[in-house]
């Protein structure tokens, strides 16, 4: 890496759950950056909001726990599940003691931690800053150009690396021509809207809703007495769904018993607002001078609210990698290619469920029938929902026992040879009970193929996106 010269050791693109980590771990180490984005804080994006107990860990580590708390979000500690007469309940699994999950809107976290980094002697925060272009000396990416949107006068900053934590149609990977992989289609189109006054059922809890038509609704409780209606529809729905998204919502409550009554006497705040668009890829996450963090390297659908949590992590991650190059104690490449691996690994099973994959030799009736699970055995949606914190580890939600060989790989195989582990889980046969198959639920992506009273044998496995 190049000495350290000028006025900036990093650049960081983007100052909201992948960039505020990544600034705040460089800071926490002395490094000095420009963080820069397009937005004023504080300031909302296009996201619910749950958090889970990982998310919250990562707030904890960078500092800013005790602000997060100090919001009042109430702890949600149970799930419940709906379906048609049916329900089933569990406790969200946590780690380390922290809530198991909280909402949050993003107008008041994201200014949390941007606020964190204003404090950072070594952070200087830049808002109101589109960054448009990119320096380069050789090959290498040496700074950015950009300034105030509509205003003139550009402005170049230089730094030893420039991260893009700037979302899923980042700027910063588009200018370097981030290469993409294992790209799927938009799975969903999720739309939310907030509502005051709805009526607790006990401790708060994360209440979903599904009906036979594929569509699905969750309901949850958050800071300052809001609470959020999140609706997904397959996408396939999309095209109708955005002619007008109010009366499509409003039609998806109606399917789902009991939430027309828990929403009876709240009142709603604001429009919906929504994306379908949402497709998910993996992009590689560095090259000479430049770095990806949060959306901008990895994006999923937010079926399973995952976006927040993996943004902060992979900041975390990025900022110990970048250290790690910016001190010489491990080459540039080799820094950032044990970051690569370490996201993959981290964020692979989840993008393989969400992404409808199966594991490997089952049935999608089989699969079907494991999923059913969550509307009659507690103790297995206790597991799910872990699944998705990533406090139950894959293996244990899955079941599995994994097939993975032993053969030595370079450092570039690396990722690939996470990705290929994590398909490798496989659920032990005495697991299945074909009895629930009709109650395929909760998880979207297969009700618009899956039929809900399924004939037996159910097709194969099948991958998308390769
Ligand atoms: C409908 C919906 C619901 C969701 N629900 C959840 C949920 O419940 N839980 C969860 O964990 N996740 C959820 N997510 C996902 C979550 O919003 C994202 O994963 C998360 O915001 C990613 O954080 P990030 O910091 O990487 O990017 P972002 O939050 O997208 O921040 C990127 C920042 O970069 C800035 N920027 C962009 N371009 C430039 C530029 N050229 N110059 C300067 N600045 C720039 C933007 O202004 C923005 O502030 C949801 C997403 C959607 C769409």
């Amino acid at each position: 890496m190049k000495e350290r010269a000028g006025r900036f050791d990093a650049i960081v693109v983007g100052a909201r759950m992948g960039g505020g980590a990544t600034a705040l771990g460089l800071a926490a180490r002395g490094w000095r950056v420009l963080l820069l984005d397009a937005a004023r804080f504080p300031s909302d994006t296009l996201s619910t909001h749950l958090l889970w107990s990982d998310a919250l860990g990562a707030f904890d580590r960078l500092g800013v726990l005790g602000e997060v708390r100090e919001v009042g979000a109430p702890a949600i500690g149970r799930m419940r599940l709906a379906f048609g007469d049916r329900t089933n309940e569990a406790a969200i699994p946590t780690r380390d003691g922290y809530p198991p999950l909280m909402s949050i809107r993003r107008t008041v976290l994201d200014d949390i931690l941007v606020r964190r980094a204003r404090r950072q002697p070594t952070v200087e925060v830049r808002e109101g800053f589109v960054v448009e272009g990119l320096l380069r000396d050789g090959g290498a990416v040496v700074g950015v150009r950009g300034g105030r949107r509509g205003a003139g006068g550009r402005v170049e900053e230089r730094a030893r690396v420039v991260v893009g934590a700037d979302g899923r149609h980042s700027t910063v990977a588009r200018l370097v021509n981030a290469a993409e992989y294992d790209v799927v289609p938009p799975l969903l189109a999720t739309y939310y809207r907030y509502y005051r006054g709805v009526a607790p059922i006990g401790e708060p809890t994360l209440e979903a809703f599904r009906d036979a038509e594929g569509s699905f609704c969750y309901l949850f409780p958050g800071d300052g007495g809001v609470w959020t209606l999140a609706v997904s529809f397959p996408q396939a729905e999309f095209a109708r769904v955005r002619r007008d998204h109010e009366r499509a919502i409003d039609a998806a409550i109606a399917r789902k018993a009991g939430l027309a009554g828990r929403l009876a006497g709240a009142e709603r705040l604001g429009p919906a607002r929504g994306a379908g668009d949402l497709t998910n890829f993996f992009r590689v996450p560095f090259g000479p001078g430049w770095a990806l963090a949060g959306d901008a390297g990895y994006h999923r659908d937010p079926i399973t609210g995952r976006g927040i949590a993996d943004a902060l992590r992979s900041g975390e991650a990025l900022a110990a990698a970048l250290d790690r190059a910016l001190r010489g104690e491990a080459r540039w490449h080799d820094a950032l290619a044990a970051y690569w691996a370490g996201r993959d690994a981290l964020v692979r099973p989840l993008y393989d469920f969400t992404c409808d994959r199966p594991p490997a030799a089952l049935t999608r009736r089989a699969w079907g029938a494991y999923l059913g699970r969550t509307l009659t055995d507690s103790a297995f949606l206790g597991r799910y929902v872990g699944f998705m914190a990533t406090v139950t580890p894959p293996e244990a939600f899955y079941l599995a026992r994994q097939r993975c060989g032993n053969g030595s790989t370079t450092k570039a195989q690396r990722p690939q040879r996470t990705q290929r582990r994590a398909r490798s889980l496989v659920l032990e046969p005495s697991t299945f009970d074909s009895s629930f198959v009709s109650f395929v639920v909760f998880v979207p992506l297969w009700s618009h193929r899956l039929a809900l009273n399924s004939a037996p044998g159910g097709g194969g496995r099948r991958r998308r996106g390769r």
